[in-house]
């Protein structure tokens, strides 16, 4: 896959502020506005990426507990970029407690396994997903070019901030799929 997500923050040795236990998710597993205000206070930002990690978190959580997973789960996710703080912040799989590792492959795929009986998702990102967020990175470099406070600008940043939106609140099968793994599969 040849999509690449706007670098925004570089990733920095998260330490702190890694979030554990429940997170709050919907019966759709479709995040809850309070989680994204924390990711955005946690990645900086707010970008199509870090968007893309919570969806991708919850979705395999989910999935990977319908599957029947048991123990502790761990995560694998194969680019380091934007999409790891989400992954951090809603999958109770972080950095710091190393249940989290990445493999920078410029894929953007989350391999999420169950400790106890191996069971095994992979989440990747839908094609209309990778479509909406090249599209939010290339009005981004449209916008930038503009003056501050010019209509145009205001008018891009609006939609960006709406195709934000509605990666953040689409149904899960719109941003996310979903695929169960073999047991060996899920070591790769
Ligand atoms: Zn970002």
């Amino acid at each position: 896959m040849n999509f690449r997500i706007a670098p925004c923050v570089a990733f920095a040795g998260v330490t702190a502020l890694a979030v554990m236990g429940n997170s709050s998710y919907a019966a759709d597993a479709t995040p809850e506005p309070a989680l994204y205000s924390h990711l955005e206070t946690f990645h900086g930002n707010v970008c199509a990426g870090s968007i893309f990690g919570a969806r991708l978190g919850i979705a395999a959580k989910e999935a990977l507990k319908e599957a029947g997973g048991t123990g502790r789960f761990t995560a694998r996710y194969y680019d380091l970029s934007c999409p790891v703080d989400g992954i951090q912040i809603d999958a109770g799989t972080t950095y710091g407690n190393k249940a989290l590792s990445v493999q920078d492959r410029d894929e953007h795929r989350l391999v999420l396994t169950a400790s106890k009986n191996k069971r095994a998702v992979e989440a990747s990102l839908t094609k209309k997903a990778e479509e909406l967020g090249l599209k939010s990175r290339d009005l981004g470099e449209k916008a930038k070019a503009l003056p501050a406070d010019s209509p145009e600008r205001v008018k891009l940043e609006r939609e960006i901030e709406d195709i934000y939106t509605r990666l953040k609140t689409a149904p899960t099968d719109e941003v996310v799929s979903i695929a169960l793994l073999t047991a060996s599969q899920g070591r790769r």
